[in-house]
């Protein structure tokens, strides 16, 4: 018997695919833990989510990770949700078992992980500011809170939307609120650039005042160089890090919710590094 034929089965699905780095990832996890798995690319046609999910349940496979655009279809597919998973509205890890389809999501523990334990910076009661109110925003939420930061103002281009998740986290231990850019006159312990408008070389209209020297500001997006938030960051004297972590320790949460087993990280971020 080939290890082929014993190693349970895991997947990214997403349309486009071909760029993931998951299948990487996950086979220096799998590697390091002695764990028989394989992990391979799904494209998924953009209308025939559910369908390649139980195409791929119906061949074996024990688990998925979720990416753009499906992470809202997982949600819905998924006949039951992790508390994490409800708060983000949106499902990045599935499990398959005799019970169903088990949602998950990993993201927001993802950058809880990267800013505690890799960068090495407290959150607990610590200010945060929060800029977006896209599903990365959504899904950062709960794990900030459960992380005992102090308090947290979410700023976003469109207020309402930023209004809108202030408002559904309104109940929660942490003060969460919202406000305008032009309000924004403090200095935040960390700032989360959640938005995309890095993709575009663009900057949320931040006041200088939000940078102090102790700042972190911290972009979900990451690259070979640093991006536009990050450079204006520093011009501010904040210190810095990319969302290279983050997609390295959502990845690594996800493999422990499969596996029970904690891979080490740091190896698999250098290796990732050396590949942007
Ligand atoms: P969404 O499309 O759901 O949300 C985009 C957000 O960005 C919205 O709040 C939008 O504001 C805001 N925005 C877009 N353009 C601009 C601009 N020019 N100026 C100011 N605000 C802008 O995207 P996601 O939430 O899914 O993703 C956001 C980012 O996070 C992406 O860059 C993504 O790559 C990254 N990400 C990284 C992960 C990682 O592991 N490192 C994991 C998940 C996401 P408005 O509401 O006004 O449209």
């Amino acid at each position: 018997m080939t290890l082929e034929s014993v190693a349970d089965r895991y997947a990214v699905i997403g349309n486009p695919i071909e760029h993931s780095k998951s299948p990487q990832v996950h086979a220096l996890f799998a590697q390091q833990t002695g764990q028989a798995m394989q992990y391979e690319r799904l494209l998924a046609p953009i209308d025939r989510f559910a369908e390649r999910v139980h195409g791929f349940i119906a061949q074996g496979g024990r688990g998925a990770n979720v990416t753009v655009p499906f992470k809202l279809e997982a949600f819905a597919l998924a006949q039951a949700l992790t508390p994490r998973a409800q708060a983000a509205g949106a499902v990045n890890t599935l499990s398959f078992s005799a019970e169903g389809i088990k949602g998950d999501n990993t993201d927001g523990m993802g950058l809880v992980r990267d800013i505690t334990r890799n960068a090495g910076v407290p959150l607990r009661d610590r200010s945060v500011l929060l800029l977006g109110a896209g599903g990365a925003a959504r899904g950062v939420i709960l794990p900030l809170i459960e992380a005992h930061i102090a308090g947290l103002v979410i700023a976003n281009r469109t207020q309402s939307r930023a209004m809108e998740l202030a408002q559904q986290f309104s109940h929660s231990d942490v003060p969460v609120s919202s406000a305008a850019f032009e309000q924004l006159d403090q200095p935040f312990d960390v700032i989360i650039n959640a938005t995309s408008a890095s993709l575009d070389a663009a900057l949320p209209p931040l006041p200088d005042g939000v940078f102090g020297p102790q700042t972190l500001a911290y972009d979900m997006m990451y690259g070979a160089q640093p991006t536009i938030f990050m450079q204006h960051a520093v011009g501010h004297g904040a210190k810095v890090r990319d969302g290279l972590g983050m997609l390295i320790e959502q990845a690594a949460e996800s493999f422990f919710v499969w596996r029970g087993v904690r891979p080490d990280t740091a190896p698999v971020y250098q290796w990732l590094r050396g590949q942007l």
